[in-house]
């Protein structure tokens, strides 16, 4: 009878520990990580050597670019900002910056550690042969209100001069018209290691200062904020780089 009872009591066991590990097999395997940007996930793995979560954190970075989850996030740190600007008084030297890359029209479609994004969205593969980049819907959208408003505007990128024809007419070509300056690095400037990309928008900063009221500054990267000189910061997210 005991043994019995025993044997009762070890496949009762057994099959508490088959189900506990079937779980956290399972929970394992279709856990779902917190979304980082492209760079951290490429850190972790060259640590990690962890293949399966690499690879989950690209799938959750393609989700993010091939859904409108992307631009549902934009459009929400600019909804934030518009209430902020409603508010000012705006003069005629109230100036907003705007950068280029990733903040104005899409550029990541040029990085080949992106290719796994882009190459599922026909509008970037087209771009990419093209060279006329579609703009972030939600950024075109909010440089209209912001134009509606009064707001003058200077667009500001580390790409380097020789780009300047082809920046300027993308830019126009997809709708952002009536600013004031297109800014881009001097060519000696753009291929000196040296010269560091906040530095330089940092200074340019300080110049357009002396020009305008700076009430606000628009990018997709920390070195288009740093060292100040930008009124209110709108930072819209950027899941290859940072
Ligand atoms: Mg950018």
């Amino acid at each position: 009878m005991k043994t019995e009872e025993n044997m009762k009591k070890k496949i009762i066991t057994t099959t508490s520990l088959i189900a506990v590990a079937s779980i956290a097999y399972y929970l394992h395997k279709n856990h779902v990580p917190e979304l980082i940007n492209l760079k951290q996930a490429t850190q972790e793995f060259e640590q990690t050597h962890d293949a399966t979560m690499l690879e989950k954190r690209k799938q959750q970075i393609f989700n993010y670019y091939t859904t409108d989850a992307f631009e549902k996030d934009v459009q929400k740190v600019y909804t934030k900002a518009l209430k902020q600007f409603c508010q000012l008084t705006v003069t005629p030297k109230s100036l907003i910056i705007f950068d280029v890359d990733d903040t104005a029209f899409y550029n990541y479609q040029y990085r080949d550690d992106a290719e796994f994004i882009w190459k599922h969205q026909p509008e970037l593969i087209k771009a990419r042969q093209t060279k006329i980049v579609p703009a972030i819907k939600a950024t075109l959208a909010f440089y209209h209100e912001l134009k509606n408003l009064g707001f003058k505007t200077v667009f500001v990128s580390s790409r380097n001069q020789a780009v300047y024809d082809e920046y300027y007419k993308n830019l126009t070509d997809i709708g952002y018209h009536d600013f004031d300056k297109l800014i881009l690095m001097p060519d000696k400037l753009a291929f000196d290691q040296n010269i560091k990309t906040a530095d330089w928008k940092l200074g340019i900063r300080k110049q357009l200062a002396q020009e305008y009221t700076i009430v606000g500054c628009v990018g997709d990267r920390t070195v288009d904020f740093k060292g100040g000189y930008t009124g209110y910061e709108v930072k819209i997210p950027n899941y290859i780089f940072e």
